[in-house]
């Protein structure tokens, strides 16, 4: 049955009007499973009005009613997981165990957020000065707007919305147009949980609907997370007009494996982080940095016994260990950088693009490809492939693996792979990247910690989620009080001094 997706506007479904629409695909099969439609300017504007007219009371309410309706949401999410689950893995390509730790990441940022209240507590100082008094508090920023890439569906949403709802703010979500089923289905959990009309809308769109939040003067937050150069032109739009943006990019995520390291253990870890979810992740693990050319020798001979035992499927069978890439264009986009590896003179040790499962030969499947003797001039390695592609660079010391990661333009996240607990502390301390793992090999933090990469993989300020999260989207108001004690003071005719 072919699936038409429109707009969830006000606490309702809203067809879209402007006659664009775009192809939604189901990648195991490679086929059209149904469209969705893409907002025009004035969609978009109809949205930003719902939020603008449901923040004043959504504001207002005191958290901890703000956090039960989050309670509620959680409850329903996990009551619908399975269902959630199985939308993601159909328009993502996900297998289904995948899909429900996408939205169980998600989720942990919604239990983060039904802690409001004590997150938002503010500061209170007594006798700053004489009979004065001061104290901050966090105020909702106002009408939010987050626009999403595809291969998170349910977590990076949640990421945003959880804690932009839960400070207050009113929320316009503009996920990716190339699956949009999960977020659709999250805005009408939101409603069902008791928030009121247009606290959470989804527009669904593309770059004319992203123009539109960058442009609309009521949207006073806007979080992105992308590819690198969509990242950098939202993140200038929104700075130029003066909103608050945090735009997070692309990565090309090292592991650097030391001559101690339990190599076992590590050849099983770097397997999942790289081809898991066939590489479609911000925090894959594409890259190895073998120190010593025995490590890498060791590596690639494990490895490439590890790839033969890989089971590539379509994203609903349980054996499967990865399914298909999300479209056909995205396919020949990872096959083309193999082509390029090997024409820049990397080894091709084992080569996926042949692949092809039985019954579903039109499905956009890539097998498990792994190149060694990757040098760092080449352009492979400078650009994030975002597929089952498994780079090996061979360095000869901890100083020239360091550099590596640090180098590059990209700097979400990197792992290194150790006994030596002295080798990786000094590696976590000076290596320029934002996330960092020792002996592991995703390092997503924590929901109550926050999400985020260094140079091109992330402009702004702010991380996502924890803390960091918090802070996006509220701004501090400090109060300073006197009240009257029945003395007149004169005139102070000098900046006030507290003594
Ligand atoms: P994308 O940049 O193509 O799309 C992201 C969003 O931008 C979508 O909502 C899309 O509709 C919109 N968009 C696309 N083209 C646009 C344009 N020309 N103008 C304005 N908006 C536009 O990214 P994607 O392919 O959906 O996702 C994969 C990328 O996201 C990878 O680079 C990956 O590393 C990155 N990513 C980063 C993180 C992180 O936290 N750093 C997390 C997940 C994904």
């Amino acid at each position: 049955m072919s699936k038409s997706y429109h707009h969830f506007i006000n606490g309702q479904v809203v067809q879209g009007k402007s006659g664009r629409h775009s192809d939604i695909f189901n990648p195991s099969l490679g086929e059209v499973s149904g469209n969705v439609a893409l907002a025009s300017t004035e969609e978009l504007n109809s949205a930003v009005a719902a939020a603008k007219a449901a923040l004043p009371e959504w504001s207002g309410m005191n958290p901890q009613r703000r956090a039960r309706v989050l309670f509620n949401f959680k409850s329903l999410v996990e009551a619908n997981a399975d269902e959630l689950a199985l939308i993601l893995s159909e328009e993502h390509g996900k297998v289904l165990a995948d899909s429900h730790g996408d939205i169980q990441r998600g989720l942990d940022v919604i239990e983060f957020a039904c802690g409001i209240p004590h997150l938002v507590k503010g500061e209170y100082t007594q006798g700053a000065g004489p009979g004065i008094d001061v104290y901050s508090m966090r105020q909702p920023i106002g009408v939010a707007a987050g626009i999403t890439p595809f291969n998170f569906p349910a977590m990076i949403p949640m990421w945003m919305f959880g804690v932009a709802i839960a400070t207050g703010c009113t929320f316009i979500l503009k996920p990716s147009e190339k699956d949009p089923g999960v977020p659709l289905r999250l805005a009408e959990l939101m409603m069902e949980a008791g928030a009121p009309a247009g606290v959470l809308n989804v527009v669904n769109g593309d770059k004319e609907a992203v123009d539109a939040i960058i442009n609309h003067e009521d949207i006073r937050a806007v979080s992105f997370v992308g590819s690198s150069d969509i990242a950098h032109y939202v993140y200038q739009g929104c700075a130029a007009q003066g909103k608050r943006v945090q735009a997070m990019g692309g990565a090309k995520n090292h592991g650097i494996i030391l001559p101690d390291a339990d190599m076992a253990q590590a050849v099983q870890d770097i397997t999942g982080a790289a081809y898991g979810s066939a590489g479609e992740r911000c925090m894959a693990l594409s890259t190895v940095v073998a120190v010593g050319d025995r490590t890498g020798d060791r590596f690639i001979e494990a490895m490439s016994a590890e790839l033969g035992k890989l089971n590539v499927g379509i994203s609903t069978d349980p054996s499967a260990d990865y399914g298909p890439v999300v479209t056909a264009a995205h396919k020949q986009r990872i096959k083309d950088y193999i082509q390029m590896g090997v024409d820049e003179g990397a080894e091709l040790v084992v080569d996926g693009r042949d692949f092809a499962l039985q019954g579903y030969e039109n499905g956009f499947y890539v097998g498990p490809t792994l190149f060694d003797r990757v040098k760092p001039t080449m352009r492979s390695y400078q650009d994030e492939i975002f597929g089952p592609v498994l780079q090996v660079l061979r360095e000869d010391t901890f100083e020239g693996a360091l550099e590596l990661p640090s180098k590059h333009q990209y700097g979400n996240g990197v792992a290194i792979f150790t006994r030596s607990g002295g080798a990786a502390r000094e590696f976590a301390q000076r290596v320029n990247v934002g996330m960092v793992g020792i002996n592991v090999p995703i390092p997503v933090p924590v929901a109550y910690h926050s999400f985020g990469g260094w140079k091109r993989s992330a402009f702004g300020d702010a991380n996502q989620h924890g803390m960091e999260g918090v802070r996006f989207y509220t701004q501090t108001k400090t109060v300073t009080q006197r009240w009257p004690d029945g003395e007149t003071q004169g005139a102070g005719f000098n900046i006030p001094v507290m003594e």
